[in-house]
């Protein structure tokens, strides 16, 4: 196979399928290679989305939003009315919160087939190598490019074939579906129970979605068993199989573009430190790397346009993020009874400002 686009991007997930969106709404050409023989299988996300206002809280210079999450009403399947915060002696906490649930595998395939309705090309089962003289090596034969954009996850070998610096302290993450009736709250369990991170209940229709994240510096087990002793703990009746990837936990890298490169997503960092998410970054960071991408084939835009706006849009609050992670690691992590004091004295309003990316401390 032989094939030629003005911009080629790696990886069809949340990232890479917006950014093929707006890279084709710009009258680029544009390539999607994905490796998976299906978009968004399997499913390695607690699949839960904050509501309009919550993102805008939390990034208000992230532009318009609601043309952004403008989801289909077939993919949101569970309102979710607060996240409960529940520490190692079992005492809860109820944290105002708005969002949703979606199948995240039904929510990559409906962002790629946008991208497809504005013309980008989808090639399934197509692993990116590396790059070579302005052509990707792939495992289908060299693809040229004018512009490439990472949209590869966390271990983006996009990034490292450019340059770029790569995600440091990943934190592995499991998750799984459980049959059952659930409370419409988050419920987020801290303490031996996921040692330096937090396991969850995410409730959807008739099932929630399940899993363990943990820091390796705090565990000694493995996630397995961290997920075995979660799901005995709560009598989870689970009904798929165990999936797992990693979780950057430093915020967005230093740099993010080079000569004629991005990289978006998990693959830049665009993950909020504290509690994993990552999904809305995803967007709204493709969205600005699409567009760059397609005005540099149009009319020879510089791609720093994209770090900048990035910078505009995600280094505060995802540097608050970071730190604030940073605190938790040294005060609040490493023994059930550490962790069940610092919530106490956080409390309900400085937890909210933890989640939110806001400082917790003046
Ligand atoms: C267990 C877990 C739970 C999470 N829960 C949530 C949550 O509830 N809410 C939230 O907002 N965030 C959550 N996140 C984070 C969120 O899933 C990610 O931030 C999001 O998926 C990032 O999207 P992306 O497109 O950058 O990367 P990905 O979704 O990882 O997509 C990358 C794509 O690139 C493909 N790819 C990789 N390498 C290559 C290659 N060499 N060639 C071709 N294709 C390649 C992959 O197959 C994949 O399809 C969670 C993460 C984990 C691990």
């Amino acid at each position: 196979m032989s094939m030629k686009a003005d911009v080629l991007i790696v990886g069809a997930g949340p990232a890479g399928g917006t950014a093929a969106k707006y890279a084709a709404t710009k009258g680029a050409n544009v390539i999607i290679i994905e490796r998976r023989p299906e978009v968004g299988v399997p499913v390695r996300c607690g699949e839960l989305i904050p509501s309009n206002d919550e993102i805008i809280g939390m990034f208000p210079n992230a532009g318009d939003i609601s043309s952004l999450f403008d989801i289909p009403k077939e993919l949101k399947l569970r309102d979710i009315e607060g996240i409960k915060l529940i520490d190692p002696k079992g005492k809860e906490r109820l944290l105002d919160f708005t969002g949703y649930t979606t199948d995240r595998d039904r929510f990559d395939k409906h962002i790629v087939s946008e991208a497809e309705k504005e013309g980008a090309q989808l090639v399934k089962g197509c692993l990116f190598i590396k790059t070579k003289d302005g052509k990707a090596e792939t495992s289908l034969g060299d693809i040229e490019y004018k512009v490439i954009i990472g949209a590869d996850g966390p271990g983006s070998r996009v990034a490292r074939s450019l340059g770029i610096p790569k995600n440091n302290d990943l934190y592995p993450a499991v998750t799984a579906q459980a049959k059952g009736d659930f409370e419409p709250y988050v419920q987020m369990f801290f303490g031996g129970i996921a040692p330096g991170a937090y396991s969850w209940i995410i409730p959807k229709k008739g099932q929630a979605n399940v899993g363990v994240g943990f820091s390796p510096k705090f565990a000694d087990g493995t996630l397995s068993e961290y997920f075995e002793k979660f799901r005995t703990k709560h009598d989870l009746d689970v009904t798929t199989k165990l999936e797992g990837k990693y979780v950057p936990s430093e915020g967005m890298i230093s740099r993010i573009v080079s000569d004629n490169g991005m990289v978006v997503g998990d693959a830049a960092g665009q993950v909020i430190s504290v509690n994993g998410g990552g999904l809305p970054l995803a967007l709204i960071a493709g969205r600005v790397c699409g567009e760059v991408a397609g005005d540099r084939c149009m009319n020879g835009r510089s791609l720093t346009d994209y770090q900048a706006e990035c910078e505009k849009i995600f280094r505060k609050p995802l540097r608050t993020a970071a730190s604030n992670k940073k605190l938790a690691d040294v005060l609040a992590f490493g023994s059930d009874r550490r962790t069940s004091i610092c919530m106490s004295i956080l409390g309900e309003r400085r937890m909210g400002d933890l989640i939110r990316c806001k400082r917790i401390f003046p």
